[in-house]
């Protein structure tokens, strides 16, 4: 038998019902960084492997067992992106965009990540990435902090709370590092599986484990904070004032490491307990070296990436309220002649009526089968086309929101009418 055709695990459709949330979260996260002077980039979704092999670190989660990499027919090794830092690098430097300037930029799509499918993590995942060029002080990882704080509140989400750390200089972190193997090796038969293979190639990844099991031997760790230089000393403490003096609330999360490799001083997470171990719905931090290290010239650089199906989640649980934009008519027709002056008029009605929102019942249908259809598609108004209408003229209109009569209105006023209901 055939196999049936179906979505990859992982992926999923999202349906016309879900695509009104989606947009409301999409345009609230683009005006707001709009605002604040961040321009879009839009990359391909497909890179070659070597870019992410190069930038994300070839001990990582997503480099060692998560890409979906692929020959094309020219025998190259593609993948689909698992994220979108390394592409905007990418696309920065061959578009000269780094040379003697500062960049914000902002992206969103769909990342690619071979996980296991669960709550909150997917194979296919969308993600609203922020990456800033060319800035070197703690001051632009504070607005960027500042402009995530900003974004929950507009998206009506509560209990998302900030944990901050700082990674130090390479150099902090490779002492660092020595210390921490020293610490798990006189520990070693406490170590989950995970733990003893991330041990030997990227031990700091130990400290980010979603095992409870591991949780008291990370808890007692050596803290990377006490191993800092004093550039990123100093950086972290002004970028504390910095958010003192905002507002914005923080704990200070010794074991937060990010699961990439190219992050050093500040890194970030915001979190929530509602999602269980898929908590994190924005991460980031600064990734100086990254330019330098896919062969550039040195480039500081700051940036995060927010999970929207974790916001949409979340959107859903708390039932955030957000606008929806209905009909304001629905066209409503009887007979031959109805249908042509009716498609006419609805033509008409579009040029003549700014930002009208008007839909027009297609296939006919009894006038109690016509109604239903107005009802279920949420429109304000029914506007309704029949003999008598045509002979004298005039559409009959009826609000479907409040109980009330259906009123008689000249064709030639129509545009007038709704026009008032389009401006409310
Ligand atoms: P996690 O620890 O949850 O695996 P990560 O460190 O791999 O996250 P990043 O690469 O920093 O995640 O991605 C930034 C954000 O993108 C995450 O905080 C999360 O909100 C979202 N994200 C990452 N992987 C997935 C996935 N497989 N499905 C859905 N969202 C994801
Ligand atoms: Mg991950």
């Amino acid at each position: 038998m055939a196999k049936k055709i179906q979505a990859i695990r992982g992926m999923h459709d999202t349906l016309p019902e879900q695509t009104p949330r989606w947009q409301h979260l999409e345009k609230t996260v683009s005006d707001l960084l709009q605002s604040y002077g961040y321009g879009e980039i839009r990359m391909p979704v497909v890179e070659m492997t070597e870019l992410f092999c190069r930038s994300i670190g070839e001990v990582t989660d997503i480099v060692e067992k998560e890409m979906y990499s692929f020959e094309d027919r020219n025998g190259d090794s593609l993948t689909l992106r698992p994220e979108g830092t390394a592409s905007c690098v990418r696309a920065c430097m061959e578009n000269g965009l780094l040379h003697n300037q500062v960049q914000k930029l902002w992206y969103k799509g769909p990342m690619f990540r071979h996980e296991r499918p669960q709550k909150g993590r997917y194979r296919q995942f969308h993600q609203v990435g922020v990456e800033t060029f060319g800035l070197a002080g703690p001051d632009i990882d504070a607005e960027l902090i500042c402009m995530t704080a900003r974004l929950w509140p507009a998206l009506g989400l509560k209990d998302i709370k900030l944990q901050l750390n700082s990674l130090g200089s390479s150099d902090a972190r490779a002492n660092y590092r020595e210390k921490l193997v020293e610490y798990y090796n006189q520990h070693a038969a406490k170590l989950d599986e995970d733990s003893q293979r991330r041990l030997k190639t990227n031990p700091l990844r130990i400290l980010d484990s979603k095992n409870p099991e591991m949780q008291a031997l990370n808890e007692a760790a050596p803290k990377l904070m006490d191993y800092l230089d004093d550039d990123s000393r100093q950086h972290f403490e002004r970028l504390r004032e910095l958010l003192d003096a905002a507002g914005v609330e923080y704990t200070i999360n010794p074991r937060l490491v990010r699961g990439l490799d190219y992050y050093c001083k500040t890194v970030f997470e915001w979190v929530t307990d509602k999602l269980g171990a898929q908590g994190t719905v924005c991460a980031g931090g600064r990734f100086d070296g990254l330019v330098e290290q896919l062969g550039g010239k040195p480039v500081p650089a700051s940036g995060f990436a927010m999970g929207l199906e974790r916001l949409i989640s979340l959107m859903e649980d708390d039932n955030v309220v957000f606008p929806t934009r209905p009909a304001h008519a629905y066209l409503v027709m009887f007979g031959d002649e109805a249908e042509k002056l009716g498609l006419q008029l609805a033509e008409q009605l579009r040029n003549e009526v700014t930002d009208l929102r008007l839909v027009m019942n297609c296939g006919g249908g009894s006038f109690k089968s016509q109604f239903k259809k107005a009802d279920k598609s949420n429109a304000l108004f029914a506007i309704i086309i029949g003999e008598d209408e045509i002979n004298n003229g005039t559409v009959s209109m009826k609000n479907l929101r409040e109980k009330s009569e259906q009123q008689t209105v000249q064709q030639s006023e129509l545009a007038e009418q709704l026009n008032k209901i389009v401006r409310g």
